[in-house]
């Protein structure tokens, strides 16, 4: 198979673990005799510096030929205080906004062979295996009006959630049939005692919920979600929630994880006519410029995401189970980076990226 792949390692520590996320798809297609062609492409500081803009048009053109779009991460600190429009985040917003992929499935896992490192108790964490399907092309960050208004002697920012029943439909959606496909049990999240916004969130996943009555729906409020996430952790199987409230909670996840730089994600759209889904794929973290440049970072987030991406993109599940088993094998071997807290000495980026190939075979 020929798989069509644009990678953007975007900044700081996004270019370390992409590079290493690209190795082990370079190793997974000689493995199972694919065809990879990569193309590369600026997004976010990186494109600024070099194009004056977070989304060059160039890159959109690379997203929409190609199969699927592997990123990093973006955001620099020396944009920290640009207007938004320039702004590494914004070419990142667009770049979703252009694929059109409004479902992010953020799968969070307690690996057994990792319970350590999560500040929590073990027997908190054990056996939390849960997806959080969060909502990515609408809510506050999309919604206009929004901006920063000077008002005579009053200064006023504004933001507005907005959405849709067909936004809420089609990720709802998307939260069910996964729901199938594992414990099948959505907890839809949501702030709907005090915002309309949510009020229509709660009654749209309720009406879709009667089209999959194998499924259980249960309801809960964010706040008190925050809380029951690392309270009672095992009560979460699927996870559906609107652009915001996840961009939150699924940090917070990282913490049963035992590291942000464990988390990988999907950001899936429509499918194509080929059946496969348009898809983008990056780690749930950040640009972390506090250890970028030093071959410090957790590439695991990424790698999961190349895992992610053959099973979405292409509907290579032997490949998929190839990945993740192999970074299973590397937790289990201890010879991990530093965010985990190994007993011996921490690995870098790059061997843990070589440990993944080697355990892939
Ligand atoms: P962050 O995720 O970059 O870092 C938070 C903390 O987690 C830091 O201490 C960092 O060192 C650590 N960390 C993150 N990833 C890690 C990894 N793979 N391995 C080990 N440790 C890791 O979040 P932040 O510090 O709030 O934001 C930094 C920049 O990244 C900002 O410009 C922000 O806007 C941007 N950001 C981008 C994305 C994205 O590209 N998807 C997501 C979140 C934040």
């Amino acid at each position: 198979m020929k798989l069509n792949v644009l990678v953007l390692p975007g900044d700081g520590i996004g270019e370390e673990v992409t590079r290493e996320a690209v190795r082990v798809l370079r190793r997974v297609a000689a493995m199972y005799s694919h065809e990879l062609a990569l193309s590369e492409g600026l997004l976010g500081g990186i494109a600024i510096h070099k194009t004056g803009s977070p989304l060059p048009e160039e890159t959109v053109r690379l997203a929409l030929a190609a199969d699927a779009a592997l990123m990093g991460a973006v955001g620099l600190p020396e944009f920290d205080n640009a207007p938004p429009e320039k702004r590494p985040e914004k070419g990142l917003l667009g770049i979703r906004q252009a694929l059109g992929v409004y479902a992010n499935l953020r799968p969070v896992r307690a690996y057994a062979s990792q319970l350590d490192s999560s500040p929590l108790k073990n027997h908190l964490v054990e056996g939390a295996d849960m997806i959080i399907v969060r909502e990515l092309t609408g809510g506050i960050y999309y919604g206009t009006p929004r901006g920063i208004l000077e008002d005579g002697a009053e200064t006023r920012a504004v933001n507005t959630m907005t959405y849709s029943r067909s936004e809420i439909e089609r990720v709802a959606h998307v939260a069910f049939r996964l729901a199938r496909a594992r414990r099948k049990k959505v907890t839809s999240v949501d702030k709907s005692n005090v915002l309309e916004n949510s009020q229509l969130w709660r009654r749209v996943v309720t009406e879709i919920a009667g089209q999959y009555p194998d499924v259980a729906l249960d309801h809960i409020l964010v706040d008190n979600c925050a809380m029951q996430l690392i309270l009672n952790p095992r009560r979460f199987d699927v996870v559906l929630t609107e652009n915001l409230f996840g961009d939150i909670l699924s940090d917070e996840g990282a913490v049963l994880a035992g590291s942000i730089g464990m988390l990988p994600s999907a950001s899936i759209g429509d499918r194509r006519p080929s059946g496969a889904f348009v898809g983008l794929y990056e780690p749930v973290h950040g640009s972390a410029p506090d250890i970028a440049g030093q071959n410090k970072a957790n590439p695991l987030g990424a790698i999961g995401s190349v895992a992610a991406m053959l099973a979405y993109s292409f509907s290579l599940q032997e490949e998929a189970s190839a990945v993740e088993a192999a970074v299973e094998a590397v937790l289990r071997s201890g010879n991990v980076t530093a965010d985990l807290r190994p007993s011996g000495a921490p690995a870098t980026t790059a061997q843990v990226g070589e440990a993944v190939c080697a355990a892939i075979g």
